[in-house]
């Protein structure tokens, strides 16, 4: 039988929770956010209202997910996350700074997509798309877009290698690779990885035109 639960010391103003989803003690969803179904919200996680989070989606304890972020599905995040939302953060209540503030022009959105990872402690840097399957180590402080399939590592981080969509490290000798642990087949093309078969231009659209501002293993130091 399919059911949410709600601890009952989480404060869960939001009514978009999907089935079997569970929110855990202390945390707060405010009203305006959305959760799909089969998630875990961990103790301690605050989702603030504009937050989407997708199936199947795991959040640790401790997580700050602020307006602006978007989870798809099979998301992993670890514990004490944190994601930010204005790249140039001044108090609203400033006097000199209030200006930028009447309209939600600051506001810097965040997409994390389907079946990522991000490691303990990390820190996402408003603005960033994390790509399918990828992995952000504990940790680092993400500042630029993360290929899929690309394990990221460090501050600020930085390509370090590739992972499969079970999570496991790939290794490559030449343009193919089988991973040793489900033997998922990939190719690669310059530094991007995808499954055999996938079509890569729908993976290089999703990313940012610019390919300067992606951090491939081989991109800009
Ligand atoms: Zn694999």
């Amino acid at each position: 039988m399919s059911e949410r639960f709600v601890h009952p010391t989480a404060l869960v103003e939001s009514r978009q929770i999907g089935e079997d989803t569970r929110i855990w003690a202390f945390a707060h969803v405010m009203d305006g956010v959305t959760i799909g179904a089969g998630c875990n919200i961990g103790d301690h996680c605050f989702l603030e209202s504009g937050v989407v989070v997708g199936d199947n989606v795991t959040i640790k304890n401790g997580n700050l997910l602020c307006e602006g972020v978007v989870v798809e599905d099979g998301v992993f995040v670890g514990p004490n996350v944190q994601f930010t939302n204005d790249r140039y953060p001044r108090s609203p209540r400033l006097p000199q700074a209030a200006r930028r503030y009447r309209d939600k022009g600051w506001l810097d959105p965040t997409l994390v997509k389907h079946g990522a990872s991000i490691g303990a402690g990390a820190v996402i840097v408003a603005g960033v798309t994390i790509g399918e399957f990828a992995t952000v180590a504990a940790g680092a402080v993400v500042t630029r877009d993360v290929p899929p399939y690309t394990l990221v590592v460090g501050t600020p981080a930085r390509a370090r290698g590739w992972v499969c969509q079970c999570g496991q490290p790939l290794r490559f000798e030449g343009e193919s690779s089988s991973c040793e642990h489900c033997g998922l087949d990939f190719e690669r093309s310059g530094d991007l990885i995808l499954p055999v078969g996938h079509n890569p231009s729908l993976v290089e659209a999703a990313l940012r035109p610019d390919p300067n501002d992606v951090a491939t293993p081989r991109g800009k130091v």
